[in-house]
């Protein structure tokens, strides 16, 4: 099985699917990761958040694949969006992680109410110009954050990366990205599960001999975003990334579509302001 690229604003291609690790327990993460790659998974998502990120190190150190054929992004935590706290907290992630080099780092969130996302979007400008980050963007910005982004900043993001499922579908977000060049990446691609129940996706899955959870995944791919689903069960990481091999109709794509309730599984971007986790 192989997963297509999809090539970010800057040349560099990124596996349009990938390995979530949020809530993976630091000592199951290794293993698990380990089976993503097994399965043909190449691009795995953590954080500074997740405080998994030594694990996922040791798990692309263990698989023996080479370092140019994993790609690993990590994100800054809420706490360190000052200059000199954006740099120290990205030496610390290169240096859990082991990895010599990250392929993408993002602002995890824009915490408004600190304002200071321009500034840790230019310590993120001088990590990309250094070499050390292959590509850099945002996570959980609004289309206001983005426009603050772009008039402040030198380079454009990469990609924004959002709460995105069939309850979420984010029309908004995802056309500013597209008029701007960046990528819009799905989290909580199944809504941390709350989709799969839904009778709509059960009877397009039924149609394709498939699983709920695989035509949820195939629907955000044909919509061409990038997903990361999560999952801590072996049998899952299989079934999640077989979603190559069958096409949903222009009806099936639209009864999910349909499906939008605008509702959030996390937090709002405007309102999020934790910087203690
Ligand atoms: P997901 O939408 O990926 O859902 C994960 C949940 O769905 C888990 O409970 C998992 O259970 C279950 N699940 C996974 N696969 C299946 C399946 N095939 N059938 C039935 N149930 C399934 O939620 P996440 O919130 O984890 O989002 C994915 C990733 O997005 C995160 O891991 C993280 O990398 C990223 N993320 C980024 C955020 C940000 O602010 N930038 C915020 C949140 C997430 P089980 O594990 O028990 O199998």
């Amino acid at each position: 099985m192989s997963i297509p690229s999809i090539l970010l604003n800057n040349g560099v291609a990124i596996p349009q699917l990938g390995f979530g690790t949020y809530k993976l327990q630091p000592a199951q993460t290794r293993d698990l990761v380990l089976r993503a790659f097994e399965a043909g998974y190449r691009h795995v998502d953590t954080a500074q958040m997740y405080r998994n990120e030594r694990e996922v190190g040791e798990a692309v150190a263990a698989s023996g694949l080479p370092r140019a054929e994993v790609f690993v992004t990590s994100k800054l935590n809420n706490a360190f969006h000052a200059h000199d706290d954006a740099l120290a907290a990205f030496d610390r992630s290169l240096e859990e992680l082991g990895t010599g080099y990250l392929d993408l780092f993002l602002v995890h969130w824009p915490m408004p109410a600190v304002g200071r996302y321009t500034e840790a979007w230019a310590a993120l400008e001088e990590i990309l110009a250094s070499g050390r980050a292959r590509a850099i963007g945002v996570s959980n910005f609004q289309p206001a954050h983005l426009e603050r982004v772009l008039e402040t900043g030198t380079v454009a993001p990469a990609v924004n990366q959002v709460e995105l499922h069939p309850y979420l579908r984010q029309d908004a977000v995802r056309a500013f990205d597209a008029a701007h060049g960046i990528v819009t990446e799905a989290w909580s691609p199944l809504g941390r599960g709350s989709v799969l129940g839904d009778p709509v996706i059960a009877e397009v899955a039924r149609r394709h001999g498939v699983t709920p959870a695989q035509a949820v995944l195939r629907w955000h791919v044909q919509r061409g975003d990038v997903v990361f689903p999560k999952s801590a069960t072996p049998a899952r990481i299989v079934e999640n990334a077989d979603v190559f091999g069958f096409e949903l109709p222009d009806a099936d794509m639209s009864a999910i579509d349909g499906l939008n309730r605008d509702e959030r599984t996390g937090s709002h971007p405007d309102t999020e302001n934790r910087t203690d986790r």
